[in-house]
């Protein structure tokens, strides 16, 4: 990699699945939504399998009213296998459903943040090699973060792990597609290429722009098949991630 080539390249990261390890959050915060502010039941316990489900359907998710829906689905015994079955569940929901789902889950948040901080950022975990990549990234490299997740929260995180990261490289996505943005922030920024990482395969699918490079995070939270070779999609590793982040950012 030449040097002009290294300059030239944006670094876009999603972070929940790839930044954060925040599965117990978002099982938290959903079970409260779900159950306390959708349903006004108070269970006084939660079944272990009910947990083991919400994490065999988190990969599925993509935008905070699927995280309710989570619930509902493993609440009333849907089977839901794949992305499609998981996509026609929340077509069923419906809009209203949905939106309501994603003004609770927020709401279940806000509240949980607001009355135990530091309880919340414990389960909103940093992956080990990512903080290692981020001790290695200089302050002025050009890495953003492209998540679905309210930038308030991303901020919240990144400042309770003691991560100095500027508000304006944290980017809100739509819940629908992500390499449109990717590319907004490349050609904004004037970079010659952008690498992409995410763990919601459907997020890096079909992409046809040779300027931008997609990958899929290995350690988020991804289905055991987006890993096969015939997924179309390159996989990231937890070493690559590391070894990328030297080749593009720390020179010598
Ligand atoms: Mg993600």
């Amino acid at each position: 990699v030449s040097r002009a080539a290294r300059e030239g390249t944006l670094l876009v990261l999603d972070f929940d699945g790839v930044i954060c390890d925040s599965a117990d959050e978002g099982f938290v915060s959903s079970w409260i939504a779900y159950y306390h502010l959708y349903r006004h039941e108070n269970p006084t316990a939660i079944p272990i399998r009910q947990r083991a489900e919400y994490g065999r359907l988190r990969p599925f998710t993509r935008s905070g009213p699927d995280f309710p829906l989570v619930q509902e689905i493993i609440h009333t015994g849907v089977d839901v296998r794949d992305q499609a079955e998981f996509d026609a569940a929340a077509s069923r929901a419906g809009v209203e459903k949905m939106r309501l789902f994603g003004e609770l889950y927020y709401q279940a948040r806000t509240d949980l943040l607001a009355r135990d901080r530091e309880f919340w950022l414990s389960i909103n975990r940093l992956y080990p090699h990512v903080r290692e990549a981020f001790g290695m990234i200089p302050p002025a490299a050009p890495v953003q973060i492209l998540s679905t997740k309210k930038p308030q929260f991303i901020h919240e995180i990144l400042a309770g792990a003691g991560i100095r990261f500027p508000a304006s490289r944290v980017h809100h996505a739509p819940s629908h597609a992500k390499l449109p943005s990717v590319e907004a922030l490349r050609a904004a920024g004037g970079f010659t290429r952008a690498v992409f990482i995410d763990d919601q395969i459907d997020f890096l699918r079909k992409n046809g722009n040779p300027k931008i490079t997609a990958y899929l995070a290995s350690w988020g939270y991804v289905d055991p098949a987006w890993l096969r070779e015939d997924s179309g999609v390159p996989v990231m590793y937890p070493d690559a991630l590391v070894t990328l982040v030297r080749e593009l950012f720390l020179s010598g």
